[in-house]
């Protein structure tokens, strides 16, 4: 995007990649249909998803927003589609249609491509770069922007090496973490349920034994913890709240509500109701299979202290009380978050402090601009972290 603007501003522009290929990520965006942006269409409240640092975004939204994104793409060919949760899809071809639109427009535009060439490191002098860096070769220009992305999904290119760039141009770069990132817990059980996917359950983030928030949706166990989608989101805040201002470790817990619709008395109502239904010869492992997905079962069992295979005649007012509290609050110790492996985005980068929000540039080194994903700016699914890219590029982009 910012190649895109620079040459059609009549710029003479090369996109120096360390791939063979461009677009390795965002081909990968949205499961390949990447979700390029989000129709929430009042400003404060899109910026609001990116958190406290997202009032950054006001000027390069008012230039090259959400809308005019849409627009954007509609207009190089890529027509668009909303689904649920106001995401943007392109209606058909998915990623690659995005990523051969915006290809046809550096052809369109002359944009020089010079792919294999990872840029090996930057030459700084009198506040200014004075040039990169390549394998065999070095380069100058009047204007560099970096645009390397984050450090998640490394495979992909993104190692982080635009960190080091920035840093030695005199920047901060804040704290690291994968973000949109499958969370561990402290308990090895999940791996009981792993790949069961739970529609419509709510999570509630605990603090010390606090409530702090919660979350309605889906989620997911896998092998060490939990994942998808309402969990994914929670990934952004688990380092802040896994620890103290001072330092010290917190105690975080997620509680699963199975069934978030019905209260303590209507289910214990159901599960009696169960009860009367089969008795004589009614077992305790039948009427968890009544209340939960098949590959729930097994885990529930391990962890409910009534027998599987007591029959349910027997069930004493307690055990059906201690049922109820098990399906509306499982308990789960977060210890961490999965690895940059697995992570959608990485959250922290580029101090925004440093940057001037309506140019891009540097405001340690004079011709250097930062674009997309290395700058501390992260927000949750739903094409957020996209057009953080598409606006930031195209600014960055921009003659000033
Ligand atoms: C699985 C997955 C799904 C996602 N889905 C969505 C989604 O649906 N919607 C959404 O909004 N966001 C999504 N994201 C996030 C989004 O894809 C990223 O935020 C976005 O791609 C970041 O773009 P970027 O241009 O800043 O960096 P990147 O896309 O990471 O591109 C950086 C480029 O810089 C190159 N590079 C790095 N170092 C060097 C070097 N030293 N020399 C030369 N080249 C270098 C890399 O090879 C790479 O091509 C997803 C991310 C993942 C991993």
């Amino acid at each position: 995007m910012a190649a895109i603007r620079a040459s059609s501003l009549r710029q003479k522009t090369v996109i120096v990649e360390k791939n063979h290929s461009l677009g390795e990520k965002l081909l990968l965006s949205g499961r390949g249909r990447c979700n390029f942006t989000n129709a929430e269409s009042d400003m404060d409240v899109f910026i609001s998803r990116y958190g406290q640092n997202g009032k950054f975004l006001y000027s390069a939204f008012s230039r090259f927003g959400p809308l005019r994104t849409r627009e954007y793409f509609s207009s190089i060919g890529v027509k668009f589609i909303e689904e649920r949760g106001k995401r943007i899809f392109p209606k058909e071809g998915g990623s690659q249609r995005v990523l051969d639109a915006l290809l046809m427009q550096c052809r369109k535009y002359n944009v020089k491509i010079m792919r294999s060439t990872p840029v090996k490191s930057i030459k700084f002098k009198d506040g200014r770069i004075d040039y990169i860096i390549t394998d065999d070769n070095e380069y100058s220009a009047g204007k560099y922007i970096i645009a390397t992305g984050g450090k998640s999904y490394p495979k992909t290119g993104s190692t982080g090496d635009g960190y080091e760039f920035a840093r030695r141009a005199g920047h901060t770069v804040t704290s690291l973490y994968p973000s949109l990132v499958p969370v561990r817990t402290r308990e090895t059980w999940p791996k009981l349920a792993s790949g069961c996917n739970l529609r419509n359950v709510r999570v509630t983030v605990l603090v010390d034994g606090e409530k702090v928030t919660e979350r309605f949706g889906e989620m997911e166990f896998t092998n060490f913890g939990v994942s998808g989608p309402i969990i994914m989101e929670l990934s952004q805040f688990v380092p802040d709240w896994i620890t103290h201002e001072d330092g010290s470790e917190a105690e975080l817990q997620f509680s699963l509500d199975m069934k978030p619709t019905l209260t303590n008395e209507i289910l214990t109502a159901r599960i009696k109701r169960d009860i009367a239904k089969h008795s004589g010869h009614g077992r305790f492992h039948g009427l968890i299979r009544s209340l939960v997905p098949a590959k729930m079962v097994r885990l529930i069992l391990e962890l409910s202290d009534v027998p599987e295979d007591k029959p349910t005649d027997y069930m004493s007012d307690e055990e059906i009380a201690a049922t109820v509290r098990l399906l509306k609050d499982i308990r789960m110790n977060i210890n961490g978050l999965w690895s940059f492996n697995n992570a959608m985005v990485t959250r922290g980068g580029v101090s925004l402090k440093e940057v001037d929000p309506s140019t891009m540039r540097s405001k340690l080194c004079d011709n250097l601009y930062f674009a997309g994903e290395i700058l501390d700016l992260n927000g949750p699914s739903g094409g957020f972290n996209l057009q953080v890219c598409w606006s930031t590029g195209y600014i960055a982009g921009s003659v000033n």
